[in-house]
């Protein structure tokens, strides 16, 4: 079995934004020469989440929205006397911080309405995202 292993870096602009990563993805898979296995997308990061869906600018927006009203950012969170950002806690901790997808035929395996997003939570700040391809 091979493995492949890139670090993407990442700026965010906004507290809440979504940054749509698809072909950093494929890019990384693409360099890997391995035509069959999986590949994790894994961001390191308490306050941030990797999700997939549809890039249409109306559904972005909604997703945002989606968070603002589920975590408002004054919430009366305890963790806000740290350091401001519970709500961007919760709502990672409520998505996920990794997904993973099939490879196959050298190729990432997705749906046509399935991006691949960086959720930033807590930004605007510098950001990493760990790719790692594994199989034949
Ligand atoms: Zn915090």
């Amino acid at each position: 079995m091979k493995a492949h292993f890139r670090l993407l870096e990442l700026s965010t602009t906004k507290r809440v934004e979504l940054l749509d990563i698809t072909k950093m993805v494929e890019e990384v898979v693409g360099d890997s020469n391995i035509m069959n296995g999986l590949c994790l997308v894994f961001a390191p990061h308490a306050t941030a989440a990797i999700i997939v869906n549809e890039d249409e600018e109306g559904l972005r927006s909604d997703v945002v929205k989606w968070i603002e009203e589920v975590f408002p950012h004054n919430g009366g969170w305890k963790h806000n006397m740290i350091d401001d950002n519970a709500s961007a806690h919760l709502a990672s901790a409520f998505s996920s911080s990794s997904r993973i997808f099939p490879v196959k035929d050298g190729r990432v395996f997705r749906g046509t309405w399935q991006s691949i997003f960086f959720l930033e939570m807590d930004g605007p700040r510098r950001r990493r995202i760990m790719v790692e391809v594994l199989g034949e």
